[in-house]
This record gives C-alpha cells, sequence and structure tokens, in this order.
C-alpha cells in the first residue's frame, strides 16, 4: 500500500435477497474494521435504501452504475440524483461487466463519470484488459485508452478512485500475482502524471481487483502502488470482506 487512505470497495454485483442482504449487514455492523481505511458497498440498486438505513454510517454506500445525465423519461434508469437521494456517495463505473456484457463504450462511460462528479458522487473508475488483450502484449494501451476517456471527460481527479482490475481475474478465481498488478498499477500512475498531472499522479489511489480474497490480500497489500482493492464475490462473506479491508497493515 502506498501512502494514500487504503481504500476497499465491496462490489455485490446482481446478488442478494432481502433476507441474505439483512445478514450481510448484519454481519459487516458486529465486524471490526480497521481504523484508518475508507470502506464501501455497493449493493444493487433495489437495495441501497435498505442498505443505508441499517448498515453502520461507518461503510459508504456505492451504486453500480447509473444513467449518464439527469432523469426524465429514462426506462429503466437510475439517475445521479436518485443515487444521492439515497444518501449514495460513490459510483463504480466502467466495470468490466459493463464494457463487455452490456457494451457500454469508453465515451459513455467518461461522461456518465463526469455528471457523477459534477454532482458530487465519487467515482470508482474501472479499467482493464481482456485476457487475449493481455496475451497480445496490450496490457497497457488498453488501461491507458480506458484512462484517457476518463481523463478527457473528469472535470477533476478530487473525488476518483482507479480501479485497475483485469478481466480475466474477474469472478474466475484467477487473481493477478503481486507482480502483475504492481507493474499495472506503476504504469497507470505514471500515466496520470505525464497526462494529467504529478499531484493527481501522487494522490489518487489505484486499487486491484479480481479474485481477491481473505488468502490473497496481504500479499497484494504489501505492494507500493496497490492503495485498495474492488472485492466482488469475497464481498458478499462479511467476515472475509473485514479480512480484506484489514489487510493493511
Ligand atoms: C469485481 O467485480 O469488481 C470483482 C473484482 O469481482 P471478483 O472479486 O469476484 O473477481
Amino acid at each position: 500500500a502506498g501512502s494514500g487512505k487504503f481504500f476497499v470497495g465491496g462490489n455485490w454485483k446482481c446478488n442478494g435477497t432481502k433476507e441474505s442482504i439483512t445478514k450481510l449487514v448484519s454481519d459487516l455492523n458486529s465486524a471490526t474494521l480497521e481504523a484508518d481505511v475508507d470502506v464501501v458497498v455497493a449493493p444493487p440498486f433495489v437495495y441501497i435504501d435498505q442498505v443505508k438505513s441499517s448498515l453502520t454510517g461507518r461503510v459508504e454506500i456505492s451504486a453500480q452504475n447509473c444513467w449518464i445525465g439527469k432523469g426524465g423519461a429514462f426506462t429503466g434508469e437510475i439517475s445521479v440524483e436518485q443515487l444521492k437521494d439515497l444518501g449514495c456517495q460513490w459510483v463504480i463505473l466502467g466495470h468490466s461487466e459493463r464494457r463487455h456484457v452490456i457494451g457500454e463504450q469508453n465515451e459513455f462511460i467518461g461522461k456518465k463519470a463526469a455528471y457523477a462528479l459534477n454532482q458530487g458522487v465519487g467515482v470508482i473508475a474501472c479499467i482493464g484488459e481482456l485476457l487475449e488483450e493481455r496475451e497480445a502484449g496490450k496490457t497497457f494501451d488498453v488501461c491507458y485508452q480506458q484512462l484517457k476517456a476518463f481523463a478527457d471527460a473528469l472535470p477533476s481527479w478530487d473525488n476518483v478512485v482507479v480501479a485497475y482490475e483485469p478481466v480475466w481475474a474477474i469472478g474466475t478465481g484467477k487473481v493477478a500475482s503481486p507482480d502483475q498488478a504492481q507493474e499495472v498499477h506503476v504504469a497507470v500512475r505514471d500515466w496520470l502524471k505525464k497526462n494529467v498531472s504529478e499531484e493527481v499522479a501522487s494522490k489518487t489511489r489505484i486499487i486491484y481487483g479480481g479474485s481477491v480474497n481473505g488468502g490473497n490480500c496481504a500479499e497484494l497489500a504489501k505492494q507500493e502502488d496497490i492503495d485498495g482493492f474492488l472485492v466482488g464475490g469475497a464481498s458478499l462473506k462479511g467476515p472475509e470482506f473485514a479480512t480484506i479491508v484489514n489487510s493493511v497493515t
């Protein structure tokens, strides 16, 4: 971990029921969480209100997506204003499942991020390469293109956390090695330094996501440029998520 405050997000994806989420919230409420860590969970939209009203204020709430602008005649979408109304401080944007399963493009994602930031909602900006891109030696190029789309659109990086999530590691049980993750985190920081500013490069937290669990988090957290984690599967288990939060020492 670097010098910024460690940041751990739990992405619950499209999982849970009122009952299972009641249990998860109760486990999080009774967990001991290291004080010097920002902890955020992202429930499905329909459970945000339930989570907000039952979860300790120690843990902040994120959405998993948002509409690109102000609400209105956009059937099935959820606006940033509505997220704020429910008490969400963050939104995850550019997640690989939205890029590769739903088909969201760089420019669309950048516009959403800009709108959220302009409304005062923080952005967890996800980037990461596919397995075939890594095998073709294109990891850095893909990450840089995705970063550029954010950089071109964002009004400021003040409220942004970058999540490096290699697609081949998400939900597969194949975690990147600490060296593999560190290598890309350094490249991302370098890109920010050259293309945004030295200040943004040094203060922006770059977190890793992709099959992080209670067993592998400590080794990853030792890396100089890994400033936290975005956790999918393991965030559905309160005690294991707490272990990940507490992996920074
Ligand atoms: C994610 O979806 O952001 C993620 C990292 O998932 P998992 O931890 O399950 O690989």
